[in-house]
C-alpha cells in the first residue's frame, strides 16, 4: 500500500465528512440480512427505535462479519467493545490509521449530539480521496484505476468468504448426514479446490500413530487416484507436504523447492502447492493439499489462509465423524452387553472399586434368592460361606492384583443359608490411569448343573471305574495342597500305594474280579480319610492307574499323623474283600513324602519321591509303608535313640501296665481287663506300643520285656479286682503276647508265673494277633495246645487283618475272637463292615468261639454289637487303659440307651 501511503502525503486534509460511504444499509437489531443480495461492501447501521420513535444508533456490522456468521442477527455481530466514533472532522488520515490499527472494516461518524452522520470504510476513504485527487492530476487517475482493482480484490474476498463459510457449514453438516469420515473428507477436499479453484486436491488422513491411512482426492478419476504408487516416505516434497510438521506450505514451483524429487508414480505433473495441517485443538487428523489453480495463478496469500482455515474445520469434521462412530460403536455394544448381561445363563455381578455391589443379573438372583435391590451397595460377602479361610481370600485377591482376575471354585450362600458350589470368574477393570474401576464377576451354580452336564465333567474329571478323581484333578489337588502349606505352616503328606500281587488277582481271577477289588479298594481308602466338608478341604484319594492309588493328606502338624493314617490304611485293607462268590484280603505298599521338606521344590519333586517310598516299601517286603529318605533318616535317628534307651528301660523301671476294663454285653458287668504295657521315658515321656513294641521285637528284647509284662500281670491281679470293687475269678486278667514269645518254653514260664502268684490259671487269657499265630501254625498250634492244658485261655486278637484259614482257625485250641477296631469304628455308617463283623460273629459262635469286640466307643456300636449277639466289648466307651492307682470300680449300665 506504498501508493496509497504517498498519496496520503500527498494530499490536503480532507474530513471524513467527505468520505462517507455510500453503502451504508439501515438496519434493526433482530434482523437477518440476506447478504447475497447485497453488493458486498455493505455497511449495516443498527438502530434500535424508542419508545418515543427515536432511533438510537448502536453500531456497525460490515459484509464481511456477516459473511463468518451468516445466521447470526445483527445485533448479536456489533462489535464488542463498540469502536468510539469519528466526528465529522477527522482527517481522512487518522480515519484511516484507526480503520486498520482497530482491524475493523468501517467507522461510524457521528456529530456533536451523537447522531448517526455515516459511515467510512477503507474503500470510502480511498474513493473520497482519490476522486478529489484525480481532478488535480494524471497520477491521481491512475491511483483511482488502482484503487478500483483493490476494492474488487476486497469484493472478491468478501464473495470468496462468504462462499467459504457457506462451504464449511456445508461440510459440518455432512457429518450429521453421513457417518463414514472418507464420505465426510472426501466432500470437504472437493469444495475446498471448486472454492480455491485448483485443478487437483488431496486430503492425507492419518490414523492414531501418525501413519496415513487413507488418501482421499478432488480432481481425478478414482482410475487415476488408483495409478498413484505409494508415497515415498519421508522423502520428497509431497511427503514434506504430507507429513511435514509445518503448519502450511505454499510454493509457486515445486521444482524449485530443495526437496522436490518428483511425484510418485501415475502422479499428474503439477507446479504449485498449498497446503495445510488438519488440526484442532492440537490433534492433527492429516494434510490437505492442493495444487495448480485452474487459470493458472499461483496461490495466493489469501487462498493459503483459506486452506489453512478449512483444514481447521475439516478436521472439526473429521473429529466429530469419528466421534459419532465411536459413540455409535459404543452404544452398539453397550446394547449388546445390556442383552448379555440380562440373558445370561451364568451370573453376572459388577461391582464398584470398593467392591460394593452396582448391579446383578436376573440370573444371579436366581441362584442366590436375593432381590437386586437387596444387593446393591452392599459387597459379595453377603454370601460368604465361611468355608474358605483368609489365605484362600488373600491368593484370590492377590491373582487380581497381579493378573487383573481369578478363576476357581468356591463355596458360597444362598439367602435361604443353603450352601453351593460355583464355578466363579472374577476380573478387574481398570480406568484409563490403569486404576481399578470396577470387579465383574461371573460365575454358574456347580450343583445346579444339568445332570448331563454333570456327567460329562465327572467323566473329564473322575475315574471311570472308582469314581475317585483322576490324575487331573489330582494335580491340581496337590498343587493346592503345597500351596497351601506354605500359608498355615502344616504339612502335606502325598502317599503313593500299590496292591501288592494285584496282578495275580487279575490273573487268576480275571478282570472283572479286579475291577470289583479295585473299586472296594477305593471305597475303603475313602472311609479311612477325612470327609471333604468343602473343596480343598480334607484328604483326597485319586486312582492314576491300574492299581497304583494315591493319597493327599492335608494339613498334618507332623509325621505321625501320616503314619497313623498309614497304618490305618494298611489294616483297613488287610480285612477280606467279598468278591461274588469269593473272598480276598490285599495288601498294599505305601510310599510317604512329606512337604515342605528340604528336599523337595516342585509337584514333580514331590511324586518322584512319594513313589521312591513306594518302591522301597515294596522291597522293604509287602504289606508296609515307607517314608521317603530324608524322613526314613530322621526316623531312624528317632529309633536309634529309643533302641538304645530301650536296653535300660527294664533295669530303670520305665515300664508300666495299664489295664482297660472288658465288659459283658448283656449285663454291663466288668468281666476282664486287657494289659496293655506303657514304656515311661524320663525325656520323651509316654512313648506309643505302636512305636517301642517293634523294636523290642527286632533287638529280642521283647523276650525278658515279655517276661516282665507277664509277671507284673499276674503279681497285680489281686490289686486290680481289689481296685474294680470285684471279687477273686470274677475279672480275668488279659495279657498279649508278641509271635517272639510263643515259644516252646513259654508254657513252662507261665505255670510258674501262675504257681508264684497263686493264680488259678483260668483267670489268665492270652491275647495273640491273628497274624502272629498263623505264622507257624504247626508250631503254635503244639504250644497252644500246651497252654489250653495248663488251663489257659487263648484269644485270637485284631482279627480280621490277618489270612487265618478256617479249617486251621477250627483246630486251634482257642476259646476267643477279638475282632479288630477298625471293623468296629466303621460299622454304624458303612454297610459293608456291619456285614463284616455280623458274619465273624456268627462264624466265630459257629466254631464254638465267644466274641470279644474292641474300640468300641459310641452307643451305637455298643447297640448293633450287642444285637448281632457279640458277648464281650473293651473301647473308650467302657473305659480308657489306665494306671493301676487309677482302676475304679464301675458298671456300664446294661441297657445302651
Ligand atoms: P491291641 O492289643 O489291639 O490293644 C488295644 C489297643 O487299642 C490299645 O492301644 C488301646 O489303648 C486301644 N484302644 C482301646 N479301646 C479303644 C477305643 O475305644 N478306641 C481306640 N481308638 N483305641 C482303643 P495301645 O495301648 O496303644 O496298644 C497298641 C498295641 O500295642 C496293642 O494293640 C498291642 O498290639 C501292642 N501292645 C500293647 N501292650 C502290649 C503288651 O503288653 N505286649 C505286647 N506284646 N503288645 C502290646
Ligand atoms: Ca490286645
Ligand atoms: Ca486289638
Amino acid at each position: 500500500m506504498d501508493i496509497q501511503n504517498n498519496f496520503f502525503s500527498l494530499t490536503q486534509p480532507l474530513c471524513v465528512r467527505e468520505a462517507l460511504s455510500g453503502q451504508v444499509i439501515y438496519a434493526a437489531p433482530e434482523d437477518r440480512p440476506v447478504l447475497q443480495q447485497l453488493p458486498d461492501y455493505s455497511v449495516f447501521a443498527v438502530f434500535e427505535t424508542l419508545p418515543n420513535d427515536l432511533e438510537l444508533f448502536l453500531g456497525l456490522v460490515t459484509a464481511e462479519q456477516v459473511a463468518v456468521h451468516p445466521d447470526r442477527i445483527l445485533v448479536d455481530l456489533l462489535p464488542k467493545p463498540a469502536p468510539s466514533p469519528l466526528e465529522p472532522d477527522t482527517p481522512v488520515a487518522v480515519a484511516k490509521r484507526r480503520l486498520e490499527v482497530e482491524r475493523v472494516g468501517a467507522l461510524p461518524v457521528l456529530d456533536e449530539d451523537g447522531r448517526f452522520v455515516g459511515a467510512v470504510t477503507l474503500l470510502s476513504l480511498l474513493e473520497a480521496s482519490v476522486a478529489r485527487e484525480s481532478l488535480l492530476s494524471r497520477e491521481g487517475r491512475h491511483l483511482l484505476a488502482r484503487c478500483r482493482e483493490e476494492h474488487q480484490r476486497l469484493v472478491d474476498h468478501t464473495s470468496h468468504l462468504r462462499d467459504f463459510q457457506n462451504a464449511s457449514k456445508q461440510l459440518l453438516q455432512t457429518v450429521v448426514y453421513t457417518h463414514a469420515e472418507r464420505e465426510v473428507v472426501q466432500h470437504g477436499i472437493e469444495m475446498l479446490s471448486r472454492l480455491i479453484g485448483a485443478r487437483y486436491g488431496a486430503v492425507a488422513l492419518l490414523d492414531e500413530k501418525g501413519g496415513i491411512e487413507d488418501f482421499v482426492y478432488a480432481g481425478l478419476g478414482s482410475e487415476a487416484a488408483d495409478r498413484i504408487g505409494r508415497l515415498p516416505e519421508g522423502k520428497g516434497l509431497l511427503s514434506l507436504a504430507v507429513l511435514g510438521k509445518t503448519g502450511t506450505l505454499r510454493l509457486e514451483d515445486m521444482a524449485e523447492h530443495p526437496r522436490a524429487v518428483g511425484f510418485p508414480q501415475g502422479h499428474p505433473p503439477m507446479r504449485s502447492l498449498v497446503a495445510a495441517l488438519i488440526e484442532h485443538q492440537g490433534e492433527c487428523y492429516g494434510r490437505v493439499y492442493l495444487c495448480d489453480r485452474l487459470d493458472e495463478t499461483p496461490f495466493s496469500a489469501e487462498d493459503e489462509a483459506l486452506v489453512k482455515e478449512f483444514a481447521t474445520t475439516l478436521a472439526v469434521a473429521v473429529k466429530n465423524s469419528r466421534e459419532q462412530e465411536r459413540q455409535r460403536e459404543g452404544e452398539m455394544q453397550l446394547k449388546i452387553a445390556a442383552e448379555v448381561f440380562s440373558q445370561s445363563a451364568e451370573a453376572i455381578l459388577v461391582t464398584d472399586a470398593d467392591t460394593r455391589i452396582l448391579m446383578v443379573n436376573q440370573t444371579l438372583t436366581t441362584i442366590t434368592g436375593y432381590r437386586s435391590e437387596e444387593l446393591v451397595g452392599k459387597t459379595p460377602q453377603i454370601f460368604s460361606s465361611g468355608h474358605h479361610d483368609k489365605a484362600f481370600y488373600r491368593r484370590m485377591w492377590r491373582s487380581l492384583h497381579e493378573n487383573g482376575q481369578w478363576e476357581g471354585e468356591i463355596w458360597n450362600r444362598r439367602k435361604n443359608g443353603s450352601e453351593y458350589p460355583e464355578w466363579l470368574h472374577i476380573s478387574a477393570l481398570t480406568d484409563d490411569d490403569g486404576q481399578v474401576s470396577h470387579y465383574v464377576a461371573v460365575f454358574s451354580d456347580l450343583s445346579r448343573l444339568s445332570v448331563r452336564q454333570k456327567g460329562m465333567e465327572r467323566l473329564a474329571r473322575f475315574d471311570y471305574l472308582t469314581d475317585l478323581p483322576n490324575r487331573l484333578v489330582f494335580h491340581a489337588e496337590l498343587r493346592h495342597a503345597m500351596l497351601r502349606t506354605r500359608f498355615n505352616g502344616k504339612y502335606t503328606a502325598l502317599m503313593m500305594l500299590d496292591l501288592d500281587r494285584f496282578k495275580t488277582v487279575n490273573d487268576t481271577l480275571g478282570h472283572q474280579v479286579g475291577d470289583q477289588l479295585l473299586q472296594q479298594v477305593a471305597k475303603r481308602l475313602r472311609h479311612c480319610l477325612r470327609q471333604r466338608q468343602a473343596p480343598r478341604m480334607g484328604d483326597v484319594v485319586a486312582r492314576l492307574s491300574g492299581d497304583e492309588f494315591t493319597i493327599i493328606l492335608n494339613d498334618l502338624t507332623s509325621r505321625e499323623d501320616a503314619e497313623t493314617v498309614a497304618r490305618k490304611i494298611l489294616s483297613r485293607l488287610q480285612a477280606p474283600f467279598v468278591l461274588g462268590e469269593l473272598k480276598r484280603s490285599v495288601t498294599a505298599s505305601i510310599g510317604i513324602a512329606l512337604y515342605p521338606d528340604a528336599n523337595t521344590e516342585t509337584l514333580d519333586d514331590l511324586i518322584t519321591h512319594a513313589d521312591q517310598a513306594m518302591y522301597h516299601a515294596k522291597q522293604a517286603g509287602h504289606n508296609g509303608y515307607r517314608f521317603f529318605d530324608s524322613q526314613v533318616h530322621a526316623q531312624g535317628k528317632r529309633r536309634l535313640m529309643l533302641e538304645n534307651e530301650l536296653y535300660n528301660a527294664l533295669d530303670r523301671e520305665e515300664f508300666e501296665l495299664y489295664y482297660q476294663p472288658q465288659v459283658a454285653a448283656q449285663s454291663g458287668q466288668v468281666i476282664g481287663l486287657e494289659a496293655l504295657l506303657r514304656w515311661r521315658h524320663p525325656e520323651h515321656g509316654l512313648v506309643s506300643p505302636g512305636e517301642f513294641i517293634p523294636i523290642l521285637e527286632k533287638t529280642g528284647l521283647m523276650i525278658p520285656v515279655g517276661e516282665w509284662i507277664l509277671r507284673t500281670a499276674c503279681a497285680q491281679y489281686r490289686n486290680t479286682v481289689r481296685a474294680l470293687g470285684a471279687r477273686e475269678g470274677e475279672v480275668t486278667m488279659a495279657v498279649n503276647l508278641s509271635v517272639h514269645q510263643l515259644t516252646p518254653r513259654l508254657p513252662g514260664l507261665i505255670n510258674a508265673l501262675l504257681e508264684e502268684s497263686r493264680l488259678a490259671p483260668h483267670w489268665l487269657k492270652l491275647e495273640l494277633t491273628e497274624s502272629a499265630a498263623m505264622g507257624d501254625p504247626e508250631g503254635s498250634m503244639r504250644i497252644f495246645g500246651n497252654l489250653k492244658k495248663l488251663g489257659l485261655e487263648i484269644c485270637i486278637d485284631d482279627f480280621g487283618t490277618g489270612y487265618s484259614s478256617l479249617s486251621y482257625l477250627r483246630r486251634l485250641p482257642i476259646a476267643n475272637l477279638k475282632i479288630d477296631r477298625s471293623f468296629i469304628a466303621d460299622m454304624t455308617w458303612d454297610s459293608e463292615d456291619r456285614t463284616i463283623v455280623n458274619t465273624l460273629i456268627t462264624l466265630a459262635h459257629n466254631l464254638g468261639l465267644k466274641v470279644i469286640a474292641e474300640g468300641v466307643e459310641t452307643k451305637a456300636q455298643y447297640a448293633l454289637l450287642r444285637e448281632y449277639g457279640c458277648e464281650v466289648m473293651q473301647g473308650f466307651l467302657f473305659g480308657r487303659p489306665v494306671a493301676l492307682s487309677q482302676l475304679k470300680p464301675l458298671c456300664f449300665a446294661a441297657s445302651p440307651d
